[in-house]
């Protein structure tokens, strides 16, 4: 098996190959084609599985890149750690494309966030609290979001993230693909997806 076996493009797959990635993890294997399919996807796996990217290629797949003001895909992750690890994962599986993308999270000044997301965007990579402070001040438009990710979702409600991921399902289209991404499956992840997948397929690996 291969990547070349995915619907994706050529700028994509020569990511990946530069990338050194041979075959496509257990959790690649499963969550490209239904993403891809835009099926919601519940996926129980750890860090280290290849997760990152089994979410990424389809996005990076369906999003037009470079393409008007507004974002097209919102990806959520519990730290700023991980949101920058998240971010540089786009940059390297997207490098062969135009695509535009910010990390949005606390810690320093929005100035350079802002003026990233002023200049157009296709995806926007955040930590809940600093998604919902820049969609106030009327930074973020969400209207186009098509596809939504929730990353480490179980650390999210361990961080006490629930009514911030309530506020950000509010203002989001209700037509849209969702994938959440949990090491963990208890009530809380299970409550959550209950919420906000509809109809998911779920992954384990
Ligand atoms: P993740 O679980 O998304 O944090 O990914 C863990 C690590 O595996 C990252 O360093 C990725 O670059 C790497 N990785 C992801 N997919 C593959 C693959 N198909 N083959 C080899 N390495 C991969």
């Amino acid at each position: 098996t291969s990547f070349e076996q995915f619907e994706l493009n050529r700028q994509l797959l020569n990511a990946v190959a530069e990338l050194g990635y041979s075959e496509p993890t257990p959790i690649q294997q499963q969550t490209i084609p239904l993403s891809l399919g835009n099926h919601d996807v519940l996926g129980i796996a750890q860090t280290g599985t290849g997760k990152t990217a089994a979410y990424l290629l389809p996005i990076l797949m369906k999003v037009k890149y470079a393409q008007g003001q507004n974002p097209r895909a919102l990806i959520l992750a519990p730290t700023r750690e991980l949101v920058m690890q998240i971010n540089q994962a786009v940059s390297e599986l997207g490098k062969f494309t135009d695509l535009r993308h910010v990390a949005l999270y606390g810690g320093l000044g929005p100035k350079t966030q802002i003026e990233a997301l002023r200049k157009g965007i296709d995806i926007i990579v955040a930590t809940p609290g600093r998604f919902m402070d820049l969609y106030r001040t009327g930074e973020i438009v969400t209207k186009e979001i098509r596809t939504m990710v929730l990353d480490e979702a179980d650390k999210m409600m361990d961080m006490g993230f629930m009514p911030q991921i309530r506020s950000i399902l509010e203002i989001i289209p209700r037509k849209r693909q969702n994938l959440l991404f949990s090491a963990t499956f208890g009530g809380r992840v299970e409550r959550l997806s209950a919420e906000f997948l509809e109809a998911p397929i779920k992954i384990e690996v």
